[in-house]
């Protein structure tokens, strides 16, 4: 039996509406066409974090492009639950292994900040972003998170939404264990971030701060230290099993509440 041809996913940007071709990128068309040896009739999935996935058919245009026009609906588009993730800005592979499990465990935004114990190089956006398309085409999801330009951590907590609750994952062992702590806090079903800090973790001033703030939920990770891309990844994990969608699945997007 020949081996079974990968089904291809691929992101854009443009809207997907039946019969309407989309032009791909340059990038896009040369992966379709001569890496992975697609030519025209060949289907595959399109989607752009509004529009559910599409079956799409491929059109080879002259030496180089490539359009895919959508003709059915094969995934209704779903919404991330509404986590954002705050991570300190931590060295290049790190962050970028952060970015790819968090596309995959399903946050809605990810907002790198500086701490006063950051010291990381600067982030590479686009790759970053090109990361989370990645890991979105790979694994079957309709959404990618947003990734936002890195600011300070003071910044964003004195613009901080009064109804966004913090999980703020605080190496000093002080907090409640994360799970028990969000299995009281999941009643109230507000939006949420998951905190985390850089390598040399958060100041004095920087924890303190945090814990005055009444949508502050402290809590440890457990009796180790974990690196703070391991830390990440565990937080999101117990959070999305605990007031996230693992037990009811995606929610439909028109029935998100208002
Ligand atoms: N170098 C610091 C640890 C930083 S770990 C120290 O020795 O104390 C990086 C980040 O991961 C921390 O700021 C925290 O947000 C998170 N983290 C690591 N281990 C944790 C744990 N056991 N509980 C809660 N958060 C933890």
């Amino acid at each position: 039996m020949p081996p079974m041809r990968e089904h291809i996913r691929l992101y854009v940007n443009a809207p997907l509406c039946p019969g309407e071709g989309v032009v791909l990128s340059r990038e896009q068309a040369h992966y379709l066409r001569k890496v992975m040896r697609r030519s025209d009739g060949d289907r595959i999935g399109l989607f752009n974090g509004r529009d559910g996935e599409w079956r799409a058919i491929i059109q080879t245009q002259g030496k180089q492009d490539c359009t895919a026009t959508p003709h059915e609906l094969i995934q209704p588009q779903t919404a991330t639950p509404d986590l954002w993730l705050i991570c300190a800005l931590i060295k290049r592979t790190r962050l970028e292994i952060v970015a790819e499990k968090a596309a995959e465990l399903g946050v809605r935004e990810i907002h790198p900040v500086l701490t006063e114990y950051t010291n990381a190089p600067p982030m590479k956006v686009e790759r970053l972003c090109a990361i989370t398309i990645e890991a979105a085409e790979q694994c079957g999801l309709v959404s990618v998170p947003k990734l936002l330009a890195p600011e300070k951590l003071q910044t964003i907590l004195d613009g901080w939404p009064a109804e966004r609750r913090i999980l703020f994952c605080d190496e000093s062992g002080a907090g409640k264990a994360a799970i028990i702590a969000l299995q009281s806090a999941a009643r109230e079903r507000a939006p949420w971030a998951v905190l985390t800090g850089p390598e040399g973790g958060f100041s004095p001033a920087e924890r303190a701060r945090l814990l005055s703030m009444p949508q502050t939920l402290a809590v440890s990770l457990g009796p180790r230290i974990l690196r703070a891309d391991t830390a990440a990844i565990s937080a999101l994990a117990l959070w999305q099993s605990v007031c996230g969608d693992w037990d009811t699945g995606p929610v439909a997007l028109a029935d998100q509440p208002v």
